[in-house]
């Protein structure tokens, strides 16, 4: 691709940036909740049968919609995905574009990736005749709530013949202007485990008559602690956290049973199979010592999110060039998980963030919150970015009329 032919893009970008906003605060006003995002789904099939797409796919693994882009000569496959699935909370902002549908709000940005991979597809298709190579766009529903919609998307093959895969993530504690690549681990896989404790319920007075499900909890709850601080490699970062302790109704009755309900964070899968091990075993026998019984439900969720070194550093190298270095930061390492991380366990690629923190106080609130925010310009950087690392890719060299 000549660099005229670049610059002419970005000057395409910028003409249907109102149009990608109107897109995102259409998404915005109609929110859908995981796994239930059907009118979400044909908004963004109706926009690319608009654009010219031909070859749509839609109700892949659930409300997952596809397009594909085929260039004008053969080349390579890079798959680029946007979540679009909301949160069940109230909208608690003062704004036109506040969410019409009550209890559910786009919280977390998905509507501005969804806008902004759509603004990627219209620009794209409009210079195909510059690419060798094909473009899968993957619109991806249920990202917030696991099992999540990307594993149903790849075990209906999505990934056939892919050869690399980006996504992005917003960012409100990133300014906007700015991007952030990383290579390696960073984001934690997630994991739910609910723990039964089986006592015998009596009189608050006569404990010896008893097996008390809040005395053997209890001690679950310091032992579990024991797994990070004890158990595992002070240098592989993981978090053990119960968030339900749950038993008993009257102050002077030992209840029959007690529930603990908590979350595993880890990034090496080794970490992980030795977290959950630690559990049983530890539950296993901390019951038995005071002759309890118990029932474990563990659920697997999404593992790590694990960052291709190659391709991120290209990505990193083409970002310096397009946004300067001082626009470009270290991916934060957190332990919040993502289901993208099932993309790069099968194909190499790369997830980054975009800083979507304007000066406007009204997009500082954490992603979640209910009066989250973003800075739309940040749909541009996106868009920018996604168009980079496809035609740095698949440009045919010296451009094409
Ligand atoms: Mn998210």
């Amino acid at each position: 691709m000549s660099l005229s032919t670049f610059s002419e893009i970005e000057q395409e970008i910028e003409k249907n940036f109102q149009q990608v906003v109107s897109w995102r605060r259409h998404l915005h006003i109609h929110p859908e909740l995981s796994f239930q995002e059907s009118a979400t789904a044909a908004f963004i099939k109706d926009q690319l049968i608009s654009f010219g797409y031909e070859h749509i796919s839609s109700q892949v693994g659930g409300h997952g919609v596809i397009a594909t882009l085929n260039g004008s000569e053969p080349g390579p496959s890079i798959a680029l995905r946007a979540d679009f699935d909301a949160l069940a909370m109230q909208d608690e902002k003062e704004v036109d574009y506040r969410s019409q549908n009550p209890g559910v709000t786009h919280a977390c940005g998905h509507d501005g990736h969804t806008a902004a991979l759509l603004g990627t597809a219209k620009t794209l298709l409009k210079y195909k005749q510059h690419l060798k190579g094909k473009v899968i766009f993957i619109f991806q529903p249920a990202e917030e709530v696991p099992p999540g919609g990307a594993k149903a998307m790849i075990e209906e093959g999505v990934l056939e013949g892919v050869d690399y895969i980006y996504g992005i993530h917003l960012d409100s504690s990133i300014p906007v202007g700015k991007v952030a690549v990383g290579s390696g681990y960073r984001m934690a896989a997630v994991d739910k485990f609910a723990i039964t404790v089986k006592g015998n319920g009596g009189h608050g007075a006569a404990p010896h008559h008893t097996t008390d499900p809040i005395a053997v909890g209890s001690e679950l709850v310091n032992a579990l602690q024991k797994i990070v601080s004890r158990q595992t490699n002070p240098l592989d970062a993981a978090v053990v956290s119960i968030g339900v302790f749950q038993a008993g109704h009257a102050f002077n009755v030992i209840p029959d049973k007690a529930v603990l309900e908590g979350t595993v964070r880890s990034f090496d899968p080794e970490v992980r199979k030795q977290i959950k091990r630690s559990i049983y075993r530890i539950v296993e026998h901390i019951t038995a010592g005071f002759e309890a019984g118990y029932e474990i439900e563990y659920i697997d969720g999404y593992p790590a999110l694990y960052n291709h070194p190659v391709e991120t550093e290209q990505l990193s190298s083409l970002f310096n060039q397009l946004f300067g270095n001082e626009n470009v930061e270290e991916f934060p390492v957190r332990m919040g998980a993502e289901d993208f991380s099932y993309y790069l366990k099968e194909v190499p690629g790369s997830f980054f963030r975009v800083g979507s923190k304007g000066d406007d106080p009204a997009t500082h609130f954490n992603h979640h919150h209910p009066k989250f925010d973003i800075d739309e310009r940040a749909l541009l950087i996106a868009q920018k970015a996604y168009i980079q690392l496809i035609y740095s890719n698949l440009a045919i060299q010296g451009g094409k009329q």
